[in-house]
């Protein structure tokens, strides 16, 4: 996540940003992450309830699943659709190609 990523998320959750970095966040490699629970799932992500920051969520969880290697590689979009449960297993990798192109959602 950027600052400006890190910050919105701090004021949706009515903290401060240092608070939300050392509460749910860690760096990695010089980026910061969301921190992952116990559960190896992403802290803010609430079973059967799906993202607890969902309207302010970092920019990279907006995109999924449309990152590169899912568009450009049809085995990647396969594995993809099988591995996440939100993603519309119906969904033809040209199709899933055509909307990352069109924008359409
Ligand atoms: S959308 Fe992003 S922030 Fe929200 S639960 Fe999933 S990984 Fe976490």
């Amino acid at each position: 996540m950027n600052e400006e990523e890190q910050k919105r998320i701090a004021v949706f959750l009515e903290i401060s940003a240092d608070d939300f970095l050392s509460r749910f966040c860690e760096e990695r490699n010089g980026i910061i992450y969301v921190r992952t629970g116990e559960d190896n799932f992403c802290i803010f992500y609430q079973r059967g309830k799906g993202c607890a920051i969902h309207p302010v969520k970092p920019g990279r969880c907006s995109l999924w699943p449309y990152y590169n290697a899912n568009i450009n590689d049809e085995e990647t979009w396969d594995m993809a659709k099988w591995a996440c449960r939100g993603i519309n297993r119906e969904c033809s990798f040209e199709e899933f190609v055509r909307q990352s192109e069109t924008g359409e959602r």
